[in-house]
């Protein structure tokens, strides 16, 4: 199809009122205005190309959930004080499958993060090519200094709400920041106890014993790593010998180590919210897991317990250490315009988000300039979500599949993720570019959905 100027100009305008729309339906909105923005920046030339999903105003029922909950959650500390907290769960899309996202708890969700998170979701639940719509939600707890006990009657008090709006075939959860193993089986204990259903698809992430899946615990940091190794093959590179730091220390930046030391990288770098640790002679997993995972303690004990190569640098961001590879892999806007910048002339070749959205636009826009290899969140973290649609696969049948077997199809869907983009983008007269290759081959796969289903 041969494009006229005018159409074009169409296009744009009509981008240009879309954007204006969002900005005055959902205003106070900033992280929300930023990931759509992001989506509508890659999109003209595919509407360009299917005039019929601008007729349908596909994007503008894409940028509106279907449906957000917000409810209170009250609970009673171990000291007897109440406390109230905000829950959400925002269900964006189900074009392609039951909705399916995250719960995050931590103090500063509110709605515009929820809605971030829960558009992004819709377009990289896509791109993994399994049956699932998109959804987010959590609360503004804090699970930080809590003891157990608090966390579990949390839980118990969020599900006591939540349960009416999930299930295998409605709304499917899983974790994100602040809900990880134990959280979701306080949650899945109560989900069971309200509705007397031994319903293992409602919930993802689950321990083995109660219908968990095999690498469901490391996928989004094994996924965020084949990526980065499929970026770099694509350029006849690979991350053999590369420096690499990751930031953050909790469960995507632990198995993106894992995996990026099993390919061959040198990881010298992790942090947390309060500095980093650098490692000269490499992080040391075990040490780095026990901290984290086993005694959930705070990331500076590394260098007093470490090897003599380790030291803390407290205060201080990750993105000052030297390195080929970066894997912002700790939470949104964390990598902004000026650290891409210094990465850029530290040396750095590729980055691949582990975490949603850890880069501001200003620091992918450096990365694009500087013709860094730039994998983006709703491609190269999609692991994590793809291993729970093969949760909910074997809970559907009442399987249980081998390790081995399990992370050669998390495997499989991430090569296949970066070919889609890869191809996207140069279909689309943008070779390389993965920001629009990803935008494009998601908003693709929901709009067609959506089409064929009418207007709904
Ligand atoms: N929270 C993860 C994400 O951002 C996983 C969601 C899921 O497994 O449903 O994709």
């Amino acid at each position: 199809m041969v494009l006229d100027e005018e159409f074009y100009v169409n296009i744009t305008e009509h981008m240009q009122n879309l954007r204006e729309e969002i900005l005055r339906r959902n205003p106070a909105e900033p992280e929300f205005h930023q990931a759509v923005q992001e989506v509508l920046d890659s999109l003209a030339p595919v509407i360009a190309r299917h005039p019929a999903y601008a007729r349908a105003k596909l994007m503008e029922r894409i940028s509106e959930p279907e449906r957000q909950i917000i409810f209170r959650v009250p609970w009673v500390d171990d000291a007897g004080e109440v406390h109230v907290n905000r829950g959400f769960r925002v269900e964006f899309s189900s074009a392609l499958g039951p909705y399916k996202g995250g719960l995050r708890f931590h103090p500063s969700v509110n709605l515009s993060i929820v809605k971030f998170l829960g558009f992004e979701q819709v377009f990289k639940n896509a791109l993994t090519g399994l049956p699932i719509g998109g959804a987010k939600g959590g609360a503004d707890f804090d699970p930080k200094g809590r003891s157990d006990n608090e966390i579990m009657r949390f839980c118990q008090s969020f599900m006591t709400e939540l349960y009416r709006h999930i299930g295998e075939y409605t709304d499917v959860p899983a974790g994100d920041t602040g809900v990880g193993l134990r959280e979701i089986g306080y949650l899945f204990g109560q989900y069971k106890r309200i509705t007397n259903r031994y319903e293992t698809g409602a919930l993802t992430g689950k321990g083995l014993a109660w219908g968990g899946a095999r690498v469901r615990t490391e996928a989004t940091g094994y996924g965020a790593a084949y990526f980065v190794a499929e970026m770099l093959a694509a350029r006849g590179d690979g991350l053999e010998g590369r420096e690499v730091i990751v930031s953050g220390s909790g469960n995507v930046a632990i198995y993106a180590i894992q995996k990026a030391q099993a390919l061959g990288g040198r990881v010298v770098a992790c942090s947390d919210s309060g500095g980093y640790v650098f490692d000269r002679d490499g992080i040391d997993l075990n040490l780095l897991r026990t901290i984290k995972e086993v005694e959930r303690g705070r990331l500076s004990e590394y260098a007093e317990r470490g090897a003599s190569g380790a030291s803390y640098v407290a205060g201080r961001p990750v993105w000052e250490v030297p390195c080929q590879v970066a894997l912002p892999c700790a939470t949104q806007n964390e990598l902004d315009g000026d650290a891409a910048r210094r990465l850029v002339k530290l040396g750095v070749v590729a980055v691949a988000e582990g975490a949603n959205m850890p880069c501001t636009p200003e620091a992918v826009r450096v990365f694009r300039e500087a013709n860094v290899l730039f994998g983006p969140g709703k491609a190269a973290n999609a692991g994590g979500v793809a291993t729970s649609a093969l949760e909910m696969q074997q809970n559907a049948s009442r399987d249980s599949w081998t390790f081995e077997y399990t992370e050669e199809r998390l495997h499989r869907i991430m090569r296949d993720i970066h070919a889609t983009c890869f191809e996207t983008a140069a279909e689309y007269g943008r070779p390389g570019d993965y920001v629009l290759g990803a935008n494009i081959a998601g908003y693709s796969r929901v709009a067609e959905a959506m089409l064929a289903c009418g207007v709904i």
